[in-house]
């Protein structure tokens, strides 16, 4: 089985939906990868830094789910990353409401050295130069997997663009594509954004589902239609690491196998979108996700004949 390593936010979030109110919970790209890419059992360690002020709880709950965690520098005297955003009706679109870097403005990434040979790295969303000096500090990784954010691209755009030169995939929503690319057709900001550097480009489209570009090649994976959609966060970070995730496990990194990986990630992001937080996925069994897959075979399944 490969060695997957993630690096990204280990935070607190506050979170307001047309639903309700959370004071500060559990939340960052790099736990909700790590979650996720736990699902499939593979070897994962989570690289990131949080302050003395971040619960031992949170910490037992990644070592619970069988996440490395020698990689979290807990920095004395210091406060978390924090992040507070709002949903719009839809729960399509959010404003941040606020970001406080607080200890990630400082912070020196250290890849524990039983992960230097990580197979699989997958970059989340962070400063582009923390996700920089993690890929360096891998010996010869096998895929690269980037996920970034609007934040990023505002703040960093030139830090960007050179770790975005060094990755094989690249996972951004749709308005991140378009802003990157300066392109509004998605097919064209795939392709601009490959010459960028990633051969992969997989742009999600939240509750529209996602697109795997890859040279003149489309695929299209839907998002399950659900009945409850309750807090959208962590639903790009679940994708991104269902999808590492997965590719970790079957060890293939093809293009027809990164069109599972796909169905894996919206499948487990399906989930993390029913309760706030990470509570959904804190609870997820095997059943529940095998269950729901074979949903998601149903509903893309059709036979026609092309005359
Ligand atoms: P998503 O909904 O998939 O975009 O991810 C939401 C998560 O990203 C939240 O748990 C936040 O803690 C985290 N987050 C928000 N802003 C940033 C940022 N600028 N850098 C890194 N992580 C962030």
């Amino acid at each position: 089985m490969s060695k997957l390593l993630i690096v990204g936010t280990v935070a607190f979030d506050a979170i307001e939906t047309p639903f309700g109110k959370t004071d500060k919970i559990l939340g960052g790209a790099g736990t909700y990868i790590g979650l996720s890419a736990s699902q499939f059992n593979v070897d994962s360690a989570v690289v990131s830094v949080v302050g003395d002020d971040f619960p031992q709880k949170y910490l037992d709950l990644l070592t619970g789910n069988n996440i490395n965690i020698d990689g979290i520098e807990i920095v004395e005297g210091g406060k978390t990353f924090f992040w507070s955003g709002r949903y719009h009706n839809d729960l399509n679109t959010r404003d941040t409401l606020d970001t406080q870097l607080n200890v990630l403005a400082d912070f020196n990434p250290v890849v524990p050295s039983a992960y230097k040979d990580a197979d699989i790295v997958m970059l989340g969303n962070l400063h582009p130069l923390v996700q920089l000096s993690v890929l360096e500090q891998i010996e010869s990784p096998k895929l690269v997997v980037l996920d970034t954010m609007n934040f990023w691209m505002d703040n960093t755009w030139d830090d960007l663009l050179k770790v975005i030169a060094k990755v094989d995939v690249i996972t951004i929503n749709d308005e991140e594509a378009r802003q990157l690319s300066g392109e509004h057709s998605l097919v064209k900001a795939a392709r601009k954004i490959n010459q960028l550097g990633p051969d992969y480009v997989v742009i999600k489209k939240g509750e529209h589902g996602a697109l795997l570009f890859h040279e003149e090649e489309i695929f299209f994976a839907p998002a399950l239609p659900l009945e409850e959609v309750f807090d959208p966060t962590g639903a790009g970070d679940t994708f991104a690491g269902g999808f590492a995730g997965y590719l970790a496990k079957t060890e293939d990194i093809s293009f027809e196998n990164m069109k599972n990986a796909i169905i894996y990630g919206s499948n487990l992001a399906s989930f993390c979108v029913e309760k706030f937080g990470t509570e959904r996925m804190q609870e997820l069994s095997p059943a529940d996700v095998q269950e729901r897959l074979e949903e998601f075979k149903k509903l893309t399944q059709f036979e026609i004949e092309i005359s």
